[in-house]
C-alpha cells in the first residue's frame, strides 16, 4: 500500500514501473515502509547507498556541510571538492577529476574528452567511439547512442553520430573495427550491469589495452555501477590489471547524494581547458563531503570484508536449488533463476527482502557495509523464494 500512489501516477511522468511500496525510513541495511513493515535492502537504491541508510559518519558530514554552505557554483574554491579530487587521484594514480551529478553526465564528459583529445592528436576526422553490444551508458541522447542495446534507441532517433558497437569478448572483431574506422576511444563496463551482471573476459580487457598501444586510442571504463568498492576493489578495472585513460563513475560515489566524477590520467588530464565543459551543480560541497566519507572508508581491510561477503553470496547461490548460474563480482551479483526473476523479487519482497533485476536475472547490490547477520538472513529468504 502506498498513500501517494495515485498522486504519483497522476503527476509524475510514467517512466518508472514502481512496486506498490512506499518507503519512509531506514537505518543501515534495513528500511521500513509506510505500514511499518521492515525489509533488508539488497539493492541499495541501485548501488547508490554504499554505506546503507542514515549512516552515522555520512549523516554528520552531510549535516555539517549543509549547515555551513550548500552550494557556491564553480566560480569559487571550496574544500570538500578539492579534498575529494585529491583523494580520488591519490588512490587511483589519475591526474585530474571533473565533477558532475550523474552517471550519464560523467559519460558525456568522458566522451567530450575523448573527442577533443582525438581532434587535437589524431585529426578532426577521428571521432568514432567503439562501445560494446549489451552495454549501458545512460539515457541522454549521446549516452543512448553509446549504449549497445537497440531497444533503448527506438523512437529517439537520430542519436549522436560516431558510435559503433562491437560484440563483447571478441578481440578479432574489435581489431577489424579498429582497422576500418578512425577510432578515438573504446568504452566499456568491466561488468555489464544493466545488461545482466556479466563480467568481460580477463583476456579481452587486457587485449583492449594491447590494441590501444597499437592503434593509439583511449580506454574509457564506465565505472558508474562497478566503481567505489562495489567489486571488492576501489574500481573494477583494478581487478583486471589495466590502466584506463578515463574512468567515469557515479552511483555509489556519493552514498545517496547525486555526484558523478570523471577521472583523467596524465595523457588526457589537460585536454579540458577553460570554457570546454562545466556543470552548475558539479563539485557541490554537500555531495563532495558525502563522497569523502565513502571513499575514505574503502580501505584494503574494508574491501577484504566486501570480498568475504561476496564469497558467501556466491557459495550459497551456486549450490542452491532453482539456480542456473551466478555471475558478477564482489557485491554485484546476478542470479539466473529457473523461475522468472521478477517472480522471485516479488516473493522476496513479500518476505521482507528488497532485490533488483537485470535482464532475466535477480540482481543483488547490497550496501558494502551490510552486517553479516542481515546478509545471511536476506540470502536465506531469497533462497526460500527460488
Ligand atoms: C546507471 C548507469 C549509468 C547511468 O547513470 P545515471 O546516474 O542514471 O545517469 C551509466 N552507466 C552505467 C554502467 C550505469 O550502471
Amino acid at each position: 500500500m502506498s498513500e501517494f500512489k495515485s498522486t504519483d501516477k497522476e503527476y509524475i511522468a510514467g517512466t518508472y514501473n514502481r512496486f506498490d511500496v512506499q518507503l519512509v525510513s531506514g537505518k543501515g541495511s534495513k528500511v521500513k515502509d509506510i505500514n511499518g513493515k521492515e525489509y533488508i535492502d539488497m539493492g541499495s537504491g541501485i548501488g547508490v547507498t554504499a554505506f546503507g541508510f542514515a549512516d552515522d559518519e555520512w549523516n554528520s558530514a552531510v549535516c555539517d556541510q549543509i549547515n555551513k554552505l550548500q552550494h557556491t557554483s564553480n566560480l569559487y574554491y571550496t574544500k570538500p571538492s578539492a579534498k575529494l579530487a585529491e583523494l580520488l587521484c591519490k588512490k587511483t594514480g589519475m591526474s585530474k577529476v571533473f565533477f558532475g551529478n550523474s552517471g550519464a553526465e560523467a559519460n558525456e564528459c568522458a566522451i567530450k574528452v575523448a573527442r577533443k583529445w582525438a581532434a587535437e592528436n589524431k585529426g578532426v576526422d577521428c571521432y568514432k567511439i567503439i562501445t560494446l553490444e549489451n552495454s549501458f551508458h545512460g539515457r541522454t541522447i549521446t549516452t543512448l547512442a553509446a549504449t549497445g542495446q537497440s531497444h533503448y534507441h527506438e523512437l529517439f532517433n537520430p542519436l549522436t553520430d560516431g558510435f559503433i558497437h562491437a560484440p563483447a569478448n571478441d578481440l578479432l572483431a574489435l581489431e577489424k573495427m579498429l582497422e576500418e574506422n578512425n577510432v578515438a576511444a573504446v568504452m566499456f563496463e568491466c561488468i555489464q550491469g544493466e545488461g545482466g551482471v556479466i563480467a568481460l573476459d580477463d583476456e579481452y580487457i587486457k587485449g583492449i589495452e594491447a590494441l590501444a598501444k597499437k592503434y593509439n586510442f583511449l580506454i574509457i571504463v564506465d565505472e558508474v555501477q562497478t566503481g567505489n568498492g562495489r567489486t571488492g576493489k576501489l574500481y573494477a578495472y583494478m581487478n583486471f590489471g589495466i590502466k584506463p585513460n578515463i574512468v567515469s563513475t557515479a552511483k555509489g560515489l556519493g552514498g545517496g547524494l547525486p555526484i558523478g566524477a570523471v577521472l583523467l590520467d596524465d595523457k588526457v588530464g589537460d585536454v579540458l581547458g577553460f570554457g570546454d565543459h562545466g556543470s552548475t551543480y558539479g563539485a557541490n560541497p554537500v555531495c563532495s563531503a558525502a563522497a569523502l566519507t565513502i571513499i575514505n572508508r574503502l580501505t584494503d581491510d574494508f574491501l577484504a570484508e566486501v570480498k568475504q561477503k561476496s564469497d558467501y553470496i556466491f557459495s550459497e547461490f551456486e549450490s542452491a536449488k532453482g539456480v542456473e548460474s551466478v555471475s558478477g563480482m564482489g557485491l554485484m551479483v546476478g542470479i539466473k533463476t529457473q523461475k522468472p526473476a521478477g517472480d522471485v523479487v516479488k516473493d522476496a519482497m513479500e518476505k521482507g527482502v528488497l532485490c533488483l533485476t537485470a535482464k532475466d536475472k535477480v540482481r543483488l547490490l547490497p550496501a558494502l557495509n551490510i552486517p553479516f547477520e542481515d546478509l545471511k538472513t536476506a540470502v536465506q529468504i531469497i533462497k526460500s523464494c527460488l
